[in-house]
């Protein structure tokens, strides 16, 4: 053996070859190396911004905005808000399009229905 990479076992600490599958002290059988999924790589991942929740929410909260209920569409605006800070913030967790879907069309139905709700408190006063 000549290879010179060496690591300890993990599990008695005797410096073993870094490929080895098991070692040969202690009997221990290693897991072959995990492939690590790139997330990135799946169907959704450039679709769903997953890991930019605010953005995420934003964006179903402007969705659901369109109900006449303008806390909603407020939410979405700060959301979407939150997602674009996070977005600029780790550019990898993505929503760009979610957060700025959440702000517009949040921001536009929560004026609207705050509007709505004022003009309908002051008519109810007049
Ligand atoms: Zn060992």
């Amino acid at each position: 053996m000549s290879t010179g990479d060496r690591q300890p076992c993990p599990v008695c600490g005797e410096q073993i070859a870094a490929a080895a599958r098991k070692c040969r002290f202690c009997g221990e059988v290693f897991d072959a190396p995990e492939i690590e999924q790139e997330a990135e790589g799946d169907s959704t991942g450039g679709v769903i911004p997953y890991k930019n929740v605010p953005a995420l929410i934003g964006y179903y909260l402007g969705v659901f905005s369109i109900i006449p209920c303008f806390p909603i569409g407020l939410a979405a605006l700060l959301l979407g808000i939150l997602g674009l800070r996070k977005v600029k913030a780790q550019p990898e967790v993505r929503g760009t399009v979610h957060a700025w879907i959440g702000i517009l069309v949040g921001g536009f139905f929560g004026l609207v229905w705050l509007a709505g709700t004022v003009l309908a408190i002051l008519g109810a006063l007049a």
